[in-house]
């Protein structure tokens, strides 16, 4: 997807022209992946732009320094204005927030721990992820024939930089056989994820998700709509799925700061109900819920000002 320039982006504790925003080439984490990221929503609301549980997106970014063995220059507290300035000083209400921790130049190596930990903050408008469209017609997704790594491989609980080509070779084995989003299972055949969205699905009215020891990702839309659905009454259950359960479900979708809620039409050429009626609820209850439209998630709305 394009990028849209803003005006700033804030590296180490300034905020510097968009096109002054670049690093050397010899920056180690361009060489071998380390480094860490997030990926955040702001959304209009009736309060002005609010950064969709921004406190739980910078927490979930420290924890994956931390698995790195990386301190980021700033304490978690200060990153959460840095995130709000960034936001107001762009002018961007509605848009994508992109925080990276990595390795500066100075060093190379197999041992980043010499390496100087720098971080960049940006933010630009972003359009739908999957396609506007998918919302109403749901995407078609393959199994990918890549696995998810292994916990022990590499912590699929990080967002780490480097681990995203697992992700990205899934994705492009899925766009080559004409499909729009893979789905990986983990090396003992259940399901984790998407490649960068969590799955879920409906078998007779109940809300099936891969609990987090499958190596799934511990998506904040994921944790937001499983609150959703137990406030709807739905009934939710967190338990390993294998390929059949895809299948022979009546409904799946995925979840995702960058896909949102986002039903699924065919999964290997199986075709589930689309947007069937727990997948419609569910996203009118998040879209209400992330713009601020409803009082009961009122904090997961961090309004800028
Ligand atoms: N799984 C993977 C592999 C991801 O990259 C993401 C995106 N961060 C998700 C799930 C969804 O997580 P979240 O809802 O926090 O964006």
């Amino acid at each position: 997807m394009p990028i849209t320039p803003t005006r700033k982006v804030w590296m180490d504790g300034e905020f510097v022209d968009w096109d002054d925003a670049t690093v050397h080439v010899l920056t180690p984490t361009l060489h071998y992946g380390w480094g860490v990221f997030e990926g955040i929503r702001a959304y209009e609301t009736p309060n002005g732009s609010g950064v969709f549980r921004l406190t739980d997106h910078m927490r979930r970014l420290y924890r994956s320094a931390k698995i790195y063995y990386m301190q980021p220059p700033i304490p978690l507290d200060d990153s959460i204005g840095v995130v709000k300035e960034l936001v107001r000083i762009n002018g961007v209400p509605t848009c994508y927030v992109r925080p990276l921790v990595f390795l500066g130049y100075g060093e190379i190596g197999l041992n980043p721990l010499p390496s100087k930990v720098r971080m960049a903050i940006a933010c630009w408008p972003w359009g739908a992820y999957l396609g506007e469209e998918a919302f109403e017609t749901g995407v078609r997704v393959k199994v990918s024939s890549w696995r998810r790594l292994d916990p022990n491989v590499i912590p699929p609980a990080a967002k780490g930089t480097g681990q995203y080509i697992n992700s990205s070779m899934a994705k492009v084995e899925s766009l080559k056989a004409g499909y729009d989003e893979a789905i990986l299972l983990n090396t003992n055949g259940f399901v984790a994820d998407g490649t960068g969205e969590n799955l879920f699905v409906v078998r007779d009215g109940v809300l099936l998700t891969p609990p987090l020891s499958a190596g799934c990702l511990g998506g904040i839309t994921r944790d937001s709509v499983i609150t959703l659905a137990r406030d709807l009454d739905i009934p939710v259950r967190e338990e390993n799925l294998v390929r059949t359960d895809l299948y022979t479900a009546d409904e799946a979708f995925f979840t995702g700061t960058a896909a949102e809620v986002v039903p699924i039409r065919e999964i290997d050429d199986r075709a589930l109900d689309v947007p069937g009626p727990v997948a419609r609820q569910l996203m009118q209850a998040f879209n209400k819920a992330a713009r601020g439209l409803d009082d009961r998630y009122k904090d997961w709305v961090e309004l800028i000002a």
